[in-house]
């Protein structure tokens, strides 16, 4: 960076079907980007997910009001994570910050994140410390989702963390170098390392519109955590053979022993021959499923797909220039 130019600031947020909240994220941004620019350089950029509703429009407006507006259009909607992932490739700031287009994350906390970066930081984290107007399902789903990856090993995952965080332009070229197709992106960055520290906040309701994560996205982003972050579903299917086999076999040694001692039947009628069968027959079965949900994803992953494609930006001549990146380049 030349040593007259003021670091630039990059504020990402990927959008959704977000037109009833945009004139509030809208009216919010400027007045971050206003507060920020007394010291640092400002880019916004917005990436519309395949939105159906006026959400494209009305970011190519404010693009034309605004010349710290960058906007992109992807060519469908790709889903939360990878809308994320154009974000961090578009921006171009010495620290990038992303947050949901709904201001459940409140713009205010940016201020603070950006003194721990000038701290020297590089990954600083926003940690939820109360959720409001989120309903009881989904506070207990969430924390049960943080138990579970975190007991699954994936012990880097901030508990609460979610999506809003800081990113210093460094720890950002080494997240931009992952080439899963399936992306957990809280727990990637968890993965790179780097000088991390967090910050504490106080999630709001959704300013506008509904939620973007119904319970079938949801279930599909936990799977893909879990999956693309933890083999210890693998090792506990290779723990239940071991335990179901255990069983079965004790089982025919005390018939066998019964058998030898006192001449009783050994192991023999439909019960336990059903028993067996169904048993061994399910514990397949679920060994199979969670093997499957490996290979599936090595098989999403050979095929090395770009992870999205931009159909417009909201500068021409970027969306000419611009080609998905290369990941994971040998
Ligand atoms: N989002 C997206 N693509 C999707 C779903 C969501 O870009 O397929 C965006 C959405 O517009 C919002 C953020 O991701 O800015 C988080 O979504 P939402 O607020 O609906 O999730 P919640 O906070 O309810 O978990
Ligand atoms: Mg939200």
């Amino acid at each position: 960076m030349p040593q007259n130019q003021r670091p630039l600031i990059s504020l990402v947020a990927p959008c959704y079907n977000e037109s009833e909240a945009f004139p509030h994220l809208r009216r919010e941004l400027v007045k971050l980007a206003d507060l920020l620019e007394k010291e640092f350089a400002v880019e916004i950029v917005l990436v519309d997910d395949g939105s159906r509703d006026e959400t494209w429009p009305q970011i190519q407006e404010f693009a034309r009001g605004d010349s710290r507006v960058r906007g992109a259009a992807l060519s469908r909607n790709f889903g939360h994570q990878l809308a994320l992932t154009c974000g961090y490739d578009v921006a171009r700031g010495d620290a990038v910050v992303c947050m949901d287009a709904d201001l459940q994350d409140p713009p205010e906390a940016v201020v603070e994140m950006v003194e721990k970066w000038k701290q020297g930081y590089d990954v600083v984290h926003a940690i939820r410390e109360q959720r409001e107007g989120e309903t009881r399902f989904k506070l207990w789903t969430a924390s049960l989702f943080y138990r579970t990856i975190r007991g699954l090993g994936a012990s880097r995952v901030k508990a609460d963390s979610g999506d809003f965080r800081l990113l210093s332009r460094r720890a950002l070229e080494a997240l931009r170098k992952m080439g899963e197709c399936h992306r957990f992106v809280r727990g990637m960055v968890g993965w790179v390392g780097f000088k991390e520290t967090e910050i504490r906040y106080r999630r709001k309701a959704r300013v506008a519109g509904e939620t973007k994560y119904p319970l079938r996205k949801m279930v599909r982003f936990a799977a893909d955590a879990i999956v693309s972050f933890s083999i210890i579903p693998l090792r506990l299917s290779f723990a239940a053979a071991a335990i179901f086999s255990a069983v079965i076999l004790g089982y025919l040694a005390l018939g066998a022993m019964r058998h030898l001692i006192f001449g009783g039947e050994f192991a023999t009628g439909w019960p336990s021959l059903m028993l067996a069968v169904t048993v061994l027959g399910a514990a397949n079965l679920v060994c199979i499923g969670i093997l499957g949900e490996y290979v599936g994803r090595i098989y999403e992953q050979v095929k090395n797909r770009p992870l999205y494609f931009i159909r417009e930006m909201t500068n021409p001549l970027e969306s000419a220039a611009r080609e998905p990146p290369e990941r994971n380049p040998e």
